[in-house]
């Protein structure tokens, strides 16, 4: 049975359902779901994200949270954590990148829902001891310096249609034997309340429970046992309007056709992000350009570059411009921090 046929059935059984219970579904149904069958990066996957496109975003983010380490006493004890790794290629660079930081060794942690994913992890870091959890409250208690890149925008959203002073959820049903949206019943959502002051009749907002949740963990977590976090994706700080995207083969297709056979992603909402940290700090949401440019990518670039000609070389600075220019990720991708109420924040990041 394929996907949408599973889908179909529910919908007749249980009637029209969220996009949260749809995207939950497309994504990591453990047989037929998107990230449970396949290895989506690269260029012969679907998309390719920042540490797929270089050594050099890896590295950095190695460097700043080994950083933050040093700057919080270098606890002999600690965890290196990475939620929904992908291939584990960032965690390799990182892992490399700071090997040369005297008593950088850190208890190594994935946060992954894909098994298949799990043994692509296992792969890449064949040299490194690895355990995987499936929830932030099961990291152990120790100083936490994590890395999420593209990961939250994985996480299931609902959305809402403004209709006067309540809301209307889109929800999936069904029509002819397909998937389509539709409008649920006006309803107030104490969630959205805020929401009424800066929307209109007609708007749409998103909302994901639980971004919010693991950014709350995770706030708890730092502030608890001390670390820091980078939460880098796409999204901005405040979301409005339908960000819900599929991608199949780089290009992008409707949301509904191919569950489990098209990449689902929703842009991220900082500003809920932001609200949820507490009671740890979150630094200012800055541009991943910009971070990239502070922590030094530049240098590091013309470094590499000495070694490369011809066609690595016109390669390697495709990905410099691809990962900080303002038109292709740079600006697109935002990246925001959360440190410890007695520290200073992770490099690169403002307070
Ligand atoms: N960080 C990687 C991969 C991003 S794709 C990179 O930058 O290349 C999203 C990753 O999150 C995949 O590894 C996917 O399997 C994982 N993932 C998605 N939803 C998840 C969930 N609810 N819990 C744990 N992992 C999840």
């Amino acid at each position: 049975m394929s996907l949408t046929e599973l889908l179909l059935k529910r919908i007749a059984l249980e009637g029209p359902i969220s996009i949260a219970d749809y995207m939950t579904d497309a994504l990591l149904h453990p047989k037929l779901g998107y990230y449970a069958t396949r290895d989506p990066f690269g260029q012969t996957g679907d998309f390719i994200t920042a540490p797929e496109i270089s050594q050099m975003f890896g590295e950095l983010i190695g460097l700043s949270l080994a950083q933050c380490w040093q700057d919080q006493g270098a606890p002999k004890t600690f965890t290196l954590a990475e939620l929904g790794p992908g291939r584990g290629t960032l965690m390799k660079d990182a892992l490399r990148a700071a090997s040369n930081v005297p008593g950088f060794k850190p208890d190594v942690v994935f946060l992954e829902a894909s098994a298949t994913l799990r043994d692509v992890q296992r792969d890449t870091l064949s040299d490194v001891q690895i355990t995987w959890v499936n929830a932030i409250t099961d990291l152990p208690a120790q100083p936490l310096f994590l890395i999420a890149n593209e990961f939250l925008d994985a996480l299931p959203i609902r959305q809402f249609q403004r209709a006067g002073p309540g809301w209307q959820e889109i929800r999936i049903g069904a029509e002819d034997d397909r998937l389509c949206f539709g409008l649920g019943q006006q309803q107030k959502q104490p969630s959205l309340q805020d929401r009424l002051e800066d929307t209109k009749d007609g708007d749409i907002v998103e909302h994901c429970a639980s971004a919010i949740q693991v950014t709350q963990q995770i706030s708890a977590h730092i502030a608890q046992h001390g670390g820091a976090a980078l939460l880098i994706d796409y999204g901005d700080w405040r979301s409005l309007g339908d960000t819900l995207q599929a991608l199949k083969d780089h290009k992008s297709v409707h949301p509904l056709t191919d569950p489990g056979d098209a990449d689902l992603t929703a842009h991220v909402d900082f500003e809920a992000i932001a609200n949820a940290v507490s009671p740890a700090k979150h630094t200012k949401l800055t541009p991943q350009g910009v971070f990239l440019e502070r922590l030094g990518i530049t240098h590091r670039a013309q470094a590499l570059a000495k070694h490369l000609t011809g066609d690595a070389l016109t390669a390697h600075i495709n990905a410099h411009r691809r990962l900080t220019h303002p038109s292709e990720m740079g600006n697109l991708f935002k990246v925001i921090g959360i440190y410890p109420d007695s520290h200073m924040p992770p490099p690169g990041l403002d307070p």
